[in-house]
């Protein structure tokens, strides 16, 4: 608050992705870099936390992806915003089950994490400490081997990453990213801003922009109904470079998070110690978040790749198998307390009212999983293209 203070005193308001921006990723002070409570313990309990079925199901989908793709022969796992490192645990655990699927394939592991404490922490889950700081000749910030004998690579940028046949994966990690505000007044399009409240001393409030600010102009879509808009570049930017990178090389993406298909207005929020908690006050001890626009996404993909959904959790999950999964893993377990566990969990992920119905899945594919190529000289060569796991409902033979 004061670094904040000190600013809009010296130079005036600032964006709402501004101070989204310095409130989470400072490096000195921002939310993540210092704190990034995600699990029980901390501000926000996210999916993977939750169960361990969560990532299972979705190395899963990955694992069918690479077979429906024709099996290429080396694969990077890029995850965005890992947190706690929990989802590749678990994707890497069914990868070590599924190895005799696997064996002719060179998997490796690519985290793209801006925090120091949460890279700590998933170098401690996945490798058990063993990493090399700053390794040479690299652009990756730090290097391990998992305990199943994957080398993984952290990085802070999408950029840094080599190219390749790649599987990207991003929970709630766009959520995260700084968003602007934006309302419709009788005088045109205005941008919400935050300043000092002159009142009040060190307490900050919302104003909106006199005239017109730079990205009232570039991020406003002509066709906009709405009256209140939240808009994230930033998500933008790496959604196109998720699609070029797709184009080019190969791979899938898949981007789990609430959101909505460019309905909602008003989404931006804070929680603290699992409780909401006022976007301006104390910034930098709570996570600050904004729903995803997915249609948004979509129109950032610009037609390089294909794009499915977004669809509810609950329905991906089911079609991933969930009911079955958690049937095998009550019949293996003897005590009531993993039984209720187990039972409770799947609540959370899959009840309309908890997260089955706000969570969303959706993918970019590269348009050729999708649609076949016309391959008029040889029309009986032409097998059906298998379905994509979670987008389609799950037919048992
Ligand atoms: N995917 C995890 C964690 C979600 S929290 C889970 O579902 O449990 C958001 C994650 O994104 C954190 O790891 C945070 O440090 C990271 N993050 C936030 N902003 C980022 C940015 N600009 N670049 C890279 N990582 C970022």
């Amino acid at each position: 608050l004061r670094h904040l203070a000190r600013k809009l005193r010296a130079s005036g308001p600032v964006t709402v992705a501004e101070y989204m921006r310095e409130a989470l990723t400072n490096p000195g002070q921002g939310y993540y870099t210092r704190r990034g409570g995600v699990g029980e313990s901390g501000d926000f309990i996210t999916s993977p936390e939750i169960s361990q079925v969560f990532g299972e199901l979705i190395g899963i989908w990955y694992i069918s992806e690479w077979m429906a793709m024709g099996k290429p022969t080396t694969l990077q796992l890029v995850e965005l915003g890992p947190g706690r490192g929990t989802l590749t645990e678990d994707i890497l655990r069914v990868f070590k089950q599924l190895a005799s699927v696997l064996s002719k394939c060179d998997v490796s592991v690519h985290l793209v994490e801006v925090s120091p404490k949460l890279s700590e922490i998933q170098a401690v889950l996945l490798t058990g400490g063993k990493v090399q700081p700053n390794p040479e000749d690299e652009s990756a910030y730090m290097k391990g081997i998992s305990k199943t004998g994957i080398p993984i690579s952290w990085y802070r940028d999408i950029q840094d990453v080599p190219p390749g046949y790649s599987f990207y994966l991003a929970h709630e990690f766009f959520d995260a990213l700084p968003i602007h505000k934006f309302q419709r007044t009788e005088r045109g399009w205005r941008e919400v801003l935050v300043d000092i409240d002159p009142e009040v001393p060190d307490q900050l409030r919302f104003v909106l922009s006199p005239s017109r600010t730079p990205a009232t102009q570039h991020f406003i879509q002509p066709e906009e109904t709405r009256d209140h808009v939240e808009v994230c570049p930033e998500a933008g930017v790496i959604v196109q470079r998720l699609a070029s990178r797709i184009e080019k090389d190969g791979g899938a993406a898949l981007v789990a998070d609430y959101g909505h298909d460019g309905t909602k207005t008003d989404t931006f929020r804070g929680f603290r110690n699992h409780k909401l908690h006022d976007v301006l006050s104390a910034p930098g001890t709570a996570d600050l978040t904004a729903d995803v626009d997915f249609s948004y996404l979509r129109k950032m993909a610009q037609g390089r790749t294909a794009t499915l959904g977004p669809i509810k959790q609950r329905v991906f999950l089911k079609n991933m198998g969930i009911d079955l999964r958690l049937q095998v893993l009550l019949q293996n377990s003897g005590d009531t307390a993993t039984r209720e566990q187990l039972l409770h969990s799947y609540d959370m992920l899959m009840n309309p009212e908890k997260m089955g119905d706000c969570f969303n899945f959706f993918a970019l594919l590269p348009h050729h999983r999708l649609v076949q190529p016309d391959k008029k000289d040889k029309p009986e060569s032409k097998s059906p293209l298998p379905p994509v796991a979670g987008f389609n409902e799950l037919l048992i033979k």
